[in-house]
């Protein structure tokens, strides 16, 4: 593996299949058992300190260190809410990009957030990342490793409530999951995969979020992965979604709704509607009328809603929906027969909820 590839994270071990593995154990002069040996390494141990291996010789070690597990992002800073049951970590990546991921610990499970690209190109005007413009992809190691090092912290006890593994993970940091769709179907495979080939999770505990690009919506029917699929919609009517969610122009709701209703019909998924309350734009209960409308026009039981209440961003004129109006809004999806719950907000007093990840330079 060459350590470096201009404007591209060095290759590391996370990046490869398990044959890749292999092939690239016996390249660097070891035997193929190795492979084996250095994914339950990073997958059953949470490590990629290869001087730390001790059932390798150590003269191997060194030079599988550096081939295979190049560092790729430093944690540069930890923010904590909710008594340290929300942690929120900014990476430095190998060119000083930046992303964050979220860790968030619930009395029954624990779910990752994590970032697929620094920044966005999807310029959605409610959302902080999509004001920064896309900065690049992240490769499959680059996503897999926030993973690692949650399981890490983790199995360290490093939050409140002793020893747990990582349940849930959701797509939903910095980044567009479905613009990068082979980093990401990739990294989905390494998350599923069972120990030590991969974290072993399982499939419908994973989230991919996104804004409705309905290519690689198509795409990932077909992979057969049940995978949940979260569709940020934001608005039922075309008129409103272009504007807050440019995409839309592209591929309009209908096409976008039909889409992630097949979704639901080829791999037996219920699909997530994501809905940001924002005062006086998209709370109408007209608006919830037309939704639970639309969504029912494609059958029962395949998809069910979650309103957020906006976590304004900096420099934003918007804010979110009157607790009333969101009662009300709820309350008429459900009147539709629409499951709905409102998602919850942690994390925003470290702007590490929905929407808030912007990777801020430090004052330092
Ligand atoms: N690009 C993907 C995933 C990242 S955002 C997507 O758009 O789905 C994860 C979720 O947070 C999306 O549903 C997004 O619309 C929502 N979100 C973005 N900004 C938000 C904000 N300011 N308040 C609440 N939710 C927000």
């Amino acid at each position: 593996m060459a350590p470096k590839r201009r404007g591209k994270p060095p290759k590391h071990f996370a990046d490869l299949t398990p044959e890749e593995r292999v092939a690239s154990v016996v390249e660097a002069g070891e035997p193929a058992f190795r492979a084996k040996q250095l994914a339950t390494h990073y997958f059953t141990h949470y490590t990629s300190d290869a001087t730390k291996m001790t059932d390798l010789p150590a003269k191997s070690r060194e030079a599988l260190a550096t081939t295979m597990f190049p560092e790729l992002m430093r944690p540069t800073r930890k923010l904590e809410a909710d008594g340290g049951t929300t942690v929120k970590t900014l990476w430095h990546l190998f060119d000083e990009a930046k992303v964050e991921s979220v860790l968030m610990r619930y009395p029954q499970r624990t779910t990752l957030c994590v970032s697929s690209q620094a920044g966005c190109g999807m310029a959605c005007p409610f959302c902080a990342t999509g004001q920064l413009g896309l900065t690049r992809n992240l490769s499959t190691a680059e996503i897999l490793e926030q993973v690692r090092a949650a399981f890490r912290s983790l199995a360290d006890g490093e939050i409140p409530g002793g020893v747990t593994r990582l349940n849930n993970l959701v797509f939903m940091g910095m980044g567009e999951p479905l613009a990068n769709y082979k980093a990401v179907i990739e990294t989905v495979r390494a998350l599923v995969a069972p120990q030590p080939e991969g974290f072993g999770m399982s499939a419908r505990n994973i989230t991919v979020s996104t804004v409705g690009l309905v290519p690689a919506m198509q795409k990932l029917t077909k992979e057969g992965i049940p995978v949940t699929l979260a569709l940020s919609l934001h608005a039922p009517d075309d008129d409103l979604r272009s504007e807050l969610v440019p995409i839309n122009t592209r591929w309009s709701v209908d096409e976008t709704l039909d889409t992630a209703r097949n979704y639901f019909e080829v791999t037996g998924r219920r699909v997530s509607i994501e809905y940001a309350l924002i005062k006086d734009m998209n709370d109408h209960g007209w608006r919830a009328d037309l939704l639970g409308e639309k969504l029912n026009a494609r059958g029962r039981g395949w998809v069910h809603v979650n309103p957020i209440p906006l976590n304004p961003t900096p420099g934003s004129i918007w804010t979110a929906s009157d607790r009333e109006v969101e009662d009300e809004f709820v309350a008429r999806l459900r009147g539709h027969g629409i499951p709905t719950t409102i998602r919850d907000t942690r994390g925003s007093d470290i702007d590490g909820a929905c929407g808030q990840l912007a990777a801020e330079e430090d004052d330092e």
